[in-house]
């Protein structure tokens, strides 16, 4: 069954409610899966849960929906990690984001940092990417991706426990002084969490010295290999959902 998010411009849902798709979603039913009056999708505004709605007046613009019954609830609002991500290409991003939806981020943060080498960042594109990402995975969410601000200026008001992949540990010779991601994960306190990721050139030495002095950062190891960011960004929320998240 198709499955859409509905703006938050929606009344509240409830039984018998009717209320118009939008233009792009319109024409998806309408014209590209060819549904017709009567036919039956599924709706999410990420508040009210998900319900199970019929189509009335369609048309190749226009589908108004009619909503029969309430099958999902909304869950409270967890603890979802944030990823904070600093700003790749577009492709690698755009996949970042859509991976990270599926793998239950609750917010995406995207980050300048001083090696940031990324083409123009079109954040309404990356949305409508976490929200088909959503539609696809049954989320009764849609994490929201925040504009790009500076690493530096968002360090500044983080106050979440704040998980950061740093490479550099790949480098040493011997003794580790990094504790692979696992490790840190079941020495780790409650609270809000944001993993951090950097660019394909890494954090450079004063971001990396910014990170290690802050009283609520706790530096991770990923392998003994380079992960690119994307992949990077997977590992990371994969070992955090199965240790402390909602694969428990
Ligand atoms: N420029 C870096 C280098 O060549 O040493 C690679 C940066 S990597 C492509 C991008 C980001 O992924 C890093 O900043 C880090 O956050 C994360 N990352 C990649 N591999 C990692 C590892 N083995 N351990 C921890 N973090 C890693």
């Amino acid at each position: 069954m198709i499955r859409l998010f509905i703006a938050e411009t929606t009344p509240p849902f409830a039984d018998g409610l009717i209320f118009p798709l939008n233009p792009d979603q319109a024409r998806y039913v309408a014209a590209v899966m060819r549904l017709g009056e009567g036919d039956e999708i599924s709706v999410f505004n990420g508040r009210d849960g998900e319900w199970r709605g019929r189509l009335q007046s369609v048309s190749k613009k226009h589908v108004h929906v009619e909503l029969i019954v309430q099958t999902r609830a909304q869950p409270a609002a967890g603890n979802a990690p944030k990823l904070l991500i600093a700003l790749v290409k577009r492709a690698r991003l755009e996949a970042i984001i859509e991976k990270a939806t599926e793998l239950g981020a609750g917010e995406i943060q995207l980050l300048i940092t001083r090696r940031t080498n990324a083409d123009h960042t079109n954040v309404a594109r990356l949305q409508l990417i976490a929200q088909e990402a959503a539609e696809q995975t049954e989320r009764l969410d849609v994490p929201q991706v925040l504009a790009p601000v500076k690493l530096e200026a968002h360090l500044k008001t983080a106050a979440e426990i704040l998980i950061y992949g740093d490479e550099d540990s790949t480098h040493e010779t011997g003794e580790r002084t990094i504790p692979p991601m696992l490790e840190a994960l079941s020495g780790l306190g409650e609270g809000a969490v944001s993993i951090l990721i950097g660019p394909e050139g890494g954090f450079d030495a004063v971001e990396r010295q910014t990170l290690s002095a802050l009283p609520n950062a706790v530096a991770v190891n990923l392998g003994p290999r380079i992960l690119r960011a994307d992949t990077a960004a997977i590992s990371a929320l994969t070992l955090y959902q199965a240790v402390k998240g909602d694969w428990k």
